[in-house]
């Protein structure tokens, strides 16, 4: 018999491939393997020790992504970022995730987010603070009765004066007392007849004190199963008011009136979630691999019938399923990025990622708890919280139910009402 000890752990490091991906640069591998050392050393350890106490990111953690340049890896050089792309940014997103989701998630809240006011001056300031993640935020768009309907958004925002008055229910907004802003997708008008349902939605900023909500707003916490590490707020908006020139979507830069901005609305929220997708295939990707990872370590240590479980041929082919089932999310997360990052427009690609990834992820974790018996049921071993997180990411950004929709939509017309 082989002690655990003399065994080979090689499969724990990725293997070069034969053939190096068209994407493939030094300086994305260097970007890479830092992220991989970071969330190694730096992260997981705090992700064991918090995640069971249901704690939330440690500050100096926020720090040390702050100093590595992690909130800005899409921001514009000029404006103090990384200059990067979404590949990037996915790329280290993965890395993160195999420690810790929430980890990886709290960047999707930087990058950039909440700075496109039509104030140029405003905007370049907070472009800076948010590359240096001093400009982290929250994005309530979710409704108790608008959630895979977003056109159903009923929180409304009617101006008075110089300020909106913003009225209604918010459900499922992360991280939204800690954030310094929070994103929030308002009606500020009933869709004419004939206009599409999403016509009167627009995102307006709400600018506040990190560690607290500002007067009319009342959270909540909701108690998850899992994806620790921030708090998942429900909002009540009772009167809050918001200056006017808060309206935040891509058209308010080069719109004074912010007519445009409220147009581009319910399209902006589109456009947020089609990178917010891919960022989520690459989370899925690093919880999966968390979930091997912890396995073939697991397979090598445990014995039965006087071997290690890891030679029962059963288990290897499962290892070697899952193994396979990685690579082709990534492959696949990598390439909708990178389309991204060349300005194509890949809404499907994007949805058809989300899901495919998501649900390995969710395939992969089942079958990792599965190969470590009824250790993997407990809370002593890591696997339960890979599981956990992996179980949301069908769920949140659009369920795959509804990226199948959005798929399937655009490959076979139906009548608009069905
Ligand atoms: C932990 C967590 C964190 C979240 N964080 C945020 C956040 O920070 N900000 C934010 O705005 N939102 C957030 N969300 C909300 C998330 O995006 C929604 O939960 C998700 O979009 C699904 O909406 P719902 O929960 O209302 O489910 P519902 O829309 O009620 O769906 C229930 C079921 O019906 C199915 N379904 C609905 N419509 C159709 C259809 N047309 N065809 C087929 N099936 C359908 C769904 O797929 C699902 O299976 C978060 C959610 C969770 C659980």
């Amino acid at each position: 018999m082989t002690s655990s000890q003399e065994r080979p752990t090689e499969l724990l490091e990725p293997q070069p491939p034969a053939v190096l991906p068209p994407w493939h640069t030094s300086e994305r591998e260097a970007l890479q393997q830092q992220a991989r050392r970071f969330a190694t050393d730096e992260v997981l350890p705090v992700a064991n020790e918090l995640d069971p106490q249901k704690g939330l990111l440690p500050e100096s953690l926020l720090a040390r992504m702050a100093e590595l340049g992690y909130f800005g890896i899409t921001v514009p050089a000029e404006h103090g970022g990384m200059g990067l792309g979404v590949f990037e940014y996915c790329m280290v997103s993965e890395e993160l995730a195999r420690a810790w989701m929430s980890s990886a998630s709290i960047l999707a809240r930087s990058q950039g987010l909440g700075t496109a006011v039509a104030d140029a001056t405003r905007r370049e300031e907070l472009l800076r603070r948010s590359a240096k993640g001093e400009w982290i935020g929250a994005i309530a768009l979710s409704e108790p009765d608008a959630g895979s309907d977003l056109a159903g958004v009923s929180t409304r925002a009617v101006l008075d004066g110089d300020e909106w008055v913003v009225t209604g229910h918010k459900r499922w907004c992360g991280n939204a007392e800690a954030a310094d802003f929070i994103q929030v997708l308002v009606r500020e008008r009933d869709p004419e007849p004939g206009e599409s349902r999403s016509k009167g939605l627009v995102n307006l900023l709400l600018e506040k004190e990190r560690g607290s909500f500002p007067s009319g707003l009342t959270g909540t916490p909701i108690d998850k199963i899992g994806y620790h590490g921030f708090l998942t707020w429900d909002l009540v908006f009772d009167d809050v008011r918001i200056p006017r020139a808060n309206v935040v979507d891509e058209a308010a830069a080069s719109d004074e009136q912010g007519e445009a901005a409220k147009r581009a609305g319910f399209a902006a929220a589109q456009e947020f979630l089609n990178t917010a997708r891919v960022h989520t295939a690459a989370r899925a990707v690093g919880l999966a691999r968390a979930a091997l990872e912890d396995s073939v370590v697991y397979l090598q240590e445990r014995e039965q019938f006087g071997h290690p479980i890891g030679d029962f041929q059963a288990l290897r082919f499962a290892v070697a399923e899952m193994a396979s089932q990685i690579e082709q999310s990534r492959a696949f997360y990598r390439q909708v990025a990178h389309l991204i990052d060349l300005g194509v427009r890949c809404e499907r690609e994007a949805s058809m990622v989300k899901l495919e990834a998501t649900e390995m992820a969710v395939r992969v974790t089942n079958q990792a708890m599965q190969l470590h018996g009824g250790n993997g049921y407990t809370t002593e071993r890591q696997v339960e919280r890979h599981w956990r997180d992996a179980r949301l990411t069908t769920i949140l950004e659009g369920t795959s139910e509804i990226q199948k929709r959005i798929i399937s939509d655009r490959m076979l017309p139906r009548s608009p009402l069905t």
